[in-house]
């Protein structure tokens, strides 16, 4: 899958020094988790979920708060760190199932996972 918008997208609530900060913030996750195998970041900003395909990512109503569900998954054979938001119905669904069995991956995250290397390598053609 190819993200067909450039890096304008972003969800309406928030400008781009917010998000730079989440990018930050994120990177340095990464870093303190993963430690060296994070060559490079990268930030999947397709207007859809990468989990669904069919619902806009972005600003989640949780318990009456909306937030910006941020996820970060390590692409390991490429030594980045991508970072993605996800639409409400797959972050609830993630959220809800990391309480009930926490630290196990779910199908979704598969999904996630082989979407967003996709993308990745679509990204990385644009500029081939
Ligand atoms: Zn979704």
């Amino acid at each position: 899958m190819r993200s067909k918008r450039n890096r304008s997208s972003k969800p309406p609530s928030m400008g781009n020094a917010a998000i730079d900060d989440l990018m930050k913030m994120m990177y340095e996750q990464g870093k303190a988790q993963f430690g060296s195998a994070v060559k490079s970041f990268w930030f999947y900003d397709g207007d859809l979920c990468p989990a669904c395909l069919q619902n806009f990512a972005g600003v989640v109503n949780y318990k009456g708060k909306e937030g910006l569900a941020i996820n970060g998954f390590m692409y390991r054979e490429r030594g980045v760190l991508i970072s993605y938001f996800l639409c409400e119905v797959c972050a609830l669904f993630i959220h809800e199932h990391a309480q009930k069995h926490p630290y196990q991956q779910t199908p979704l995250h598969v999904r996630i996972e082989t979407n967003l290397r996709d993308a990745y390598h679509g990204h990385l053609a644009l500029f081939n």
